[in-house]
């Protein structure tokens, strides 16, 4: 890469990190995931150290939070708050005592002391008392200027307005962390993605009153100037601290060696799950003043104190419960309740458990301490059980031996392809018997890969299930809308939209149909190949009466296992009426033979982005009825990379670099002589 293009990189690499940092600092409203966040810092870094005639201003390794909001008055800190290095393992620890060795040119061994804080993830305050009066507070802001936010942290029951103590120092800046409980962010999480930006959202609203509303909590753990204050060590002060009035974190501690770091962060890591405020690490802080001092700071950390991080990818948390889910083709599957915990940002309160099998080989039971992963779009799951920490009189967990929902009895099937018991135990009812199954078949009936119906969400599917307005797909063409215009939430409006997108499904293509009957085994593929062998409903509803569901062994792709699954659906008679009362109230029009040949012979597509008034599913079938194809991958063998809405950028270069079209839906729209 020449230096043009590497600093090209670098800056806008910066660009990015700027536009995350006002998400997450100024609207408290992060865009991405931390680990995201996270990931991107580190690159820049590492450009940094390869490039050292890289530099920006806004680099993370000069940089504090983010500039003051305009809607509060600027006010310069007189000692910067700064941000914390971070360590990840015990090798960083080793090594930032190590530079704080070199540092002071140490060179006989001797254990330095720290204060071991656990790293409440908040946002911090500066509170500024004069004569022992509360006289302003300031946010960290870019570390130099913070915030006015005074009359929003006076109303922070948490923190002392006068101190009348003699020992309190005349001047002094006492700096903590705001932050929300975990039992009140429960009340507010539809608005926030977790404690943290819903403390931090709550404590920078213009009006006061708003914040009052908000069961704000503090913590003061340090300062930033002070006048007269006669101590010398970290944990002295923050024993002071207490005997002034304020909170302190009662899980701090003094610690001497690494070894003895490294046990005390796997001891509150366990505790974490326990806590109800949410912490992200420990800060190892120099325990003596003077030699703080002598450390000094880098860019924007101090030298002497590091933030040791907890994953960003897992978490300990305790099973609360146990709950099945009941799937759309009868599988239950097994969902640990865990108590809420913060893993990168996120707040995760279930975790899969996959199957019986996995419950038994892991031997998972209610009560149990677990270390819980959450990576990237994984569902989180549990990793392994601490079975140190496992009651006594724990119980081995059974799995239901009748469906929660039905009470029909559940069944592992075999399975002829992998000749081994399938894992997964299902419900064995047929049709619409089991209330559960039945509410995601409709479900899958309405979504967008199958009918399509636009507003129909699986919310409204469950409310209208709970109202019995209804209970067969067939039913959604019945919809008493009179009823529904005088429900909660509903006006005429939004039920004449819906009544609009249920019509607009009324005609659907054979393979779609199919799909949204949703029959084991039968996927959008399946279908479009069953659509184009047997081309017509009525050949369809005729495998009944003539029984010749073996022919479609025929068909390239169908196997055994589809037939069978055909079968069964065809044996049950609630099916059979879906079916035939569908066939009644709406058009399912033939498929059509596919020429070959058409606008987009040969030639391969893919999307990224929001598209503007068309679903991916239609799109997709639009390109596939003009005999194009859809590829998932930017590869060689991609013709046209269609952006939408907010695309994925790496996509865009990759395409790019491989000089494969791009287009705007509207030139794609063109192409096929179709305007948006
Ligand atoms: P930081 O939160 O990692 O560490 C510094 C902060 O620790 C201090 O400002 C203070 O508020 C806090 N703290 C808690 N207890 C403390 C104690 N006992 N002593 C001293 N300080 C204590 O650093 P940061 O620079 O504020 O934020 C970085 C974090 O924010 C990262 O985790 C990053 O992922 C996240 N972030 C995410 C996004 C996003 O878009 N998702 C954007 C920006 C930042």
């Amino acid at each position: 890469m020449t230096k043009k293009k590497i600093e090209k990189d670098y800056n806008e690499k910066i660009k990015r990190l700027v536009k995350l940092d006002q998400f997450y600092y100024e609207k408290s409203n992060p865009i991405v995931e931390d680990s995201e966040y996270d990931r991107l810092k580190q690159e820049i870094l590492k450009l940094e150290r390869q490039y050292d005639y890289l530099k920006n201003k806004s680099s993370p390794s000069v940089s504090v939070g983010f500039r003051p909001s305009k809607n509060f008055t600027k006010v310069a800190h007189k000692v910067p708050m700064l941000s914390l290095a971070n360590a990840f393992d015990q090798d960083d620890l080793i090594n930032f005592e190590k530079k704080i060795m070199n540092f002071i040119n140490q060179k006989e061994v001797v254990e330095i002391e720290y204060s071991a804080e656990p790293k409440i993830d908040g946002i911090s305050a500066s509170l500024i008392y004069k004569d022992g009066q509360f006289v302003t507070g300031l946010s960290r802001g870019d570390g130099k200027e913070g915030e006015d936010i005074t009359e929003n942290l006076k109303t922070i029951r948490d923190i002392p307005h006068k101190i009348a103590l003699k020992d309190f120092p005349e001047e002094i800046d006492i700096r903590g962390e705001i932050f929300i409980q975990n039992d009140d962010f429960k009340k507010i999480s539809n608005k926030f993605a977790n404690p943290r930006n819903a403390a931090s959202g709550s404590l920078r609203q213009k009006n006061p009153e708003e914040t009052k509303k908000i069961p704000l909590k503090f913590i003061a753990y340090t300062y930033g100037y002070e006048k007269g204050m006669k101590i010398s060590e970290q944990n002295e002060f923050l024993k002071k601290l207490k005997e002034w009035g304020f909170k302190v974190n009662p899980f701090n501690k003094t610690i001497k060696g690494i070894k003895n770091l490294m046990k005390n962060y796997y001891e509150i890591e366990n505790k974490r799950g326990k806590l109800n405020f949410d912490i992200d690490g420990i800060v190892y802080k120099v325990n003596d003043f003077k030699l703080q001092k002598r450390l000094g700071n880098v860019a924007n950390a101090p030298r002497w104190a590091v933030a040791h991080k907890f994953s960003a990818n897992s978490g300990i948390s305790i099973i609360e419960n146990i709950e099945i889910q009941i799937g759309r083709t009868g599988a239950l599957t097994p969902v640990a309740k865990i108590k809420p915990i913060n893993i990168g940002g996120v707040v995760v309160s279930n975790a899969t458990l996959h199957n019986e099998e996995e419950i038994i080989r892991k031997d998972i039971r209610i009560g149990d301490t677990v270390l819980i992963e959450r990576a990237g779009d994984v569902i989180p799951h549990v990793i392994s059980v601490d079975l140190k920490l496992r009651n006594e009189k724990s119980k081995k967990f059974s799995f239901p031996l009748n469906c929660p929902s039905c009470g029909s009895k559940t069944v592992k099937e075999y399975n002829y392809t992998t000749k081994k018991e399938d894992a997964v135990r299902r419900c064995s009812s047929e049709g619409f018997i089991c209330e559960k199954i039945s509410i995601e078949k409709i479900k899958h009936f309405v979504s967008k890969e199958a009918l399509n119906i636009d507003g129909f969400g699986k919310k409204i599917v469950e409310n209208f299930w709970k109202l019995k307005l209804i209970r067969l797909p067939q039913d959604i063409f019945k919809l008493d809308y009179a009823k529904i215009e005088n429900l909660d939430g509903w006006g005429k409006l939004s039920v004449s939209n819906l009544k609009y997108s249920i019509n607009l499904r009324k005609t659907i293509s054979f393979d779609k149909f199919i799909f949204a009957l949703g029959i084991r085994h039968i996927g959008l593929e399946n279908a479009k190949l069953i659509s184009k062998n047997l081309k017509s409903l009525k050949n369809f509803i005729s495998l009944a009466k003539s029984k010749k569901f073996d022919d479609l062994i025929n068909i390239d792709g169908i196997g055994e296992t589809q037939i069978n699954s055909i079968k069964s659906f065809f044996m049950n008679s609630t099916n059979l009426k879906v079916l035939n009362d569908l066939n009644e109230l709406i058009f399912v029009k033939d498929a059509i033979p596919s020429k070959g040949g058409g606008i987009l012979n040969n030639k391969t597509f893919m999307f990224t982005g929001k598209l503007e008034g068309i679903s991916r599913a239609e799109a997709k079938s639009l390109i596939e009825e003009n005999s194009g194809s859809i590829i998932s991958n930017v590869s060689k063998k991609l013709n046209y990379l269609v952006i939408g809405e907010k695309p994925t950028k790496r996509k865009i270069d990759e395409a790019k670099k491989m000089k494969i079209n791009i287009l705007s839906q509207k030139e794609w729209l063109k192409m096929l002589n179709k305007t948006s």
